[in-house]
């Protein structure tokens, strides 16, 4: 098995103990705010499932009916996931405000506070290795799973503080105040999802930094061009995709032409990964002399 895949499979296995875990912490103590804990814990396991089939998606090479590949099933899978978050986000407020108006005293508050902890250390852990894998294999979904996990350590350290606050001082709306700080919490991670993928999904441009880069990388190796433009990019899961014009003379061979392009294309399979460079040259009277990378 693929070690990405291998890594999401152990995401479930890892999300269904804590999701025990807190599960009986919340059973225990009835407690709102380690309710909202496990509530988010449900999400996270649903996300890691749906991971690990965008991953399996993901990973199919380019074929007859998706000839630039199926990389953006892992920004779908993410995009999902934040919508997912939010709707948790929108539970843990509704259940935040029941107590609110009805609040009753926790039962075994200690022992709920010990299983939490436990769980909320599984999941520190899980999301250390996550985003070490995250980052060698550039996976969005991965990482996005990671980042979901750290934020649930986050609520989950918040959850323990709150419970401890009623324990400490006895006033009760401590706990549904925690659960809707968590919610809130939740919500903003749920919403960042969503914009981060939505931009993948949109072809967003590549930032101004590679941006720069490409553009040296032409003008190192476009000897013999007049200009470069319409320089588009793009990216969907590992996969970088650019094209722009490149203006010739209109009396150079196509062979050499072409010879310019394939330097090109050497320098930025040295220079970067996973680029996909798609050249279209044109005759000098194409030019457009401005907006332009001038190579000569
Ligand atoms: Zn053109
Ligand atoms: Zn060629």
């Amino acid at each position: 098995m693929h070690s990405a895949t291998r890594i999401a499979s152990g995401s479930i296995v890892v999300g269904l103990v804590v999701l025990a875990l807190k599960s009986a912490a919340w059973w225990l103590t009835g407690s709102a705010a380690l309710y909202s804990d496990a509530l988010e814990t449900v999400v996270n396991v649903a996300a890691s499932a749906m991971a690990l089939y965008a991953l399996r998606i993901a990973s199919q090479p380019a074929d007859h009916d998706h000839p630039f590949g199926h990389a953006k099933a892992e920004f779908l899978a993410a995009a999902v996931e934040g919508a997912l978050i939010v709707l948790a986000a929108a539970s843990i407020l509704q259940h935040a405000w029941d107590t609110w108006q009805h609040p009753h005293a926790l039962r075994s508050p200690l022992a709920g506070i010990a299983i939490n902890a436990v769980a909320t250390l599984i999941n520190f852990a899980w999301a250390q290795l996550l985003l070490r894998v995250a980052a060698r294999s550039r996976s969005a979904a991965l990482a996005a799973d990671a980042r979901h996990l750290l934020a649930d350590v986050a609520t989950g350290l918040g959850v323990i503080a709150g419970v401890s606050l009623v324990i400490a001082t006895g006033r009760l709306w401590f706990d549904p105040v925690t659960a809707a700080l968590t919610a809130v919490y939740v919500l903003w991670s749920g919403l960042r999802l969503i914009r981060h993928s939505a931009g993948a999904l949109m072809d967003e441009a590549l930032d101004d930094a590679t941006l720069a880069q490409i553009q040296t990388v032409i003008r190192a190796n476009g000897e013999g061009a007049i200009e470069a433009h319409d320089l588009r990019t793009r990216h969907a899961g590992r996969s970088t995709f650019l094209e722009f014009h490149l203006v010739v003379p209109g009396e150079m061979p196509v062979a050499e032409a072409h010879d310019i392009c394939d330097r090109i294309e050497a320098a930025f399979h040295r220079a970067m990964d996973h680029l996909i460079v798609v050249i279209h040259v044109e005759p000098d009277n194409k030019a457009k002399r401005h907006g332009v990378l001038l190579l000569s």
